[in-house]
């Protein structure tokens, strides 16, 4: 098969890969419909995460079941399936809690590269969710965001403690920050503050259910979101970017006794003890368990309740996908779908 390699930072190749093949009875191998950028995969694209020696790339996918191995027992063959980039066998204790992510037997699916026209999908039974029926092709856009960035930018918003009736801000407006926009929206949030500078973000921002718009950042944007709530700060902050300076803005947005749901992935992030202290803020995140919403996720999106897959505004195929990270990295797309 062909499939998505990276060199080294800025150099992302498509070329020929293994077939993946069945290793362990609970793996299926998916053919993948499509697959996708992830804001994640441009820290190594950047240098940011070093790149030691050529690796596949890609973590979000959406697929039809080619094979199973023979202790797979909920799924077969030719049905259309989401998973997430965590394999997890959702019986453990830690996923019954709810938290895939961290299973006791969790596998990093992407270490795959799901970038590519095949997947080996471990643990399938509990990492895949079926789909009612083959999908129209309208809705595939939105089924792959469940996959990674709505699943994470709902996690952002659980965990922010989104509840109707609450004052939301979103820091960051990446793929995952709008759709925790669009996630707070339909947990019944009154008020979402959007913070963003980049006009087409803050258009799909307003689309997915954002009331207000700030274009301020650091103490400024601080500032801003206090004016817009009475001087208390929003109940509820998502973010979505993960550096120190997201960080800070998202606890310093917050209200005391409010929430932080922090999704973004942490860089150098260091928290300052003592402020935290004094702020009553509390934080909750990490990388998001996705399995635990895709159920629901795949029900609103099956009824088009929510559609999601407007993030994508770059859709390439996949032989182009080093355009496609080049596009990302340079702003020029929020989020590239890609179709082997
Ligand atoms: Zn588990």
């Amino acid at each position: 098969m062909r499939g998505a390699v990276i060199y080294a930072p800025g150099d992302v190749r498509f070329e020929d890969r293994d077939d993946p093949t069945i290793v362990d009875p609970t793996d299926a191998v998916i053919r993948l419909t499509a697959s996708c950028v992830c804001g994640s995969d441009l820290w190594d694209y950047r240098g940011i995460d070093s790149v030691t020696q050529p690796t596949p790339m890609g973590h979000e996918y959406v697929g039809v079941v080619e094979e199973v191995g023979d202790d797979v027992h909920t799924l077969e063959p030719g049905q259309f399936v989401v998973g997430s980039f965590f394999a997890s066998d959702n019986t453990c204790p830690i996923c019954q809690a709810g938290y895939q992510s961290s299973c006791v037997h969790r596998e990093y699916v992407g270490a795959g590269g799901a970038q590519a026209e095949y997947l080996r999908v471990p643990l399938a039974d509990g990492t895949l969710v079926a789909t009612p029926d083959l999908p129209p092709d309208d809705l595939v856009p939105s089924l792959l965001a469940a996959s990674d960035v709505l699943g994470t930018g709902w996690f952002g918003a659980v965990a922010a403690e989104v509840t109707p009736g609450t004052t939301v801000a979103v820091v960051g407006d990446g793929a995952v920050g709008l759709l925790g926009i669009l996630a707070a929206s339909q947990l019944g949030a009154e008020r979402i503050i959007a913070m963003s500078r980049h006009t087409p973000r803050q258009k799909l921002a307003l689309e997915f259910g954002a009331t207000d718009i700030v274009t301020e950042r650091g103490d400024d944007g601080v500032a801003r979101v206090k004016d817009l709530t009475d001087g208390l700060g929003a109940d509820s902050v998502i973010e979505a970017v993960g550096t120190q300076e997201s960080m800070l803005q998202a606890i310093r947005c917050t209200r005391p006794g409010g929430h932080v749901g922090y999704v973004g992935v942490a860089h150098g992030v260091a928290l300052p003890g003592e402020e935290l202290f004094y702020s009553h803020v509390h934080l909750h995140g990490g990388p998001a368990p996705v399995r635990r919403f895709l159920p629901d996720l795949i029900d609103r999106i099956w009824n088009q309740r929510i559609d999601p897959g407007k993030v994508f505004d770059l859709d390439l195929p996949l032989a182009q996908v080093a355009e496609g990270y080049r596009a990302m990295d340079e702003r020029r797309a929020v989020k590239t779908l890609l179709r082997p």
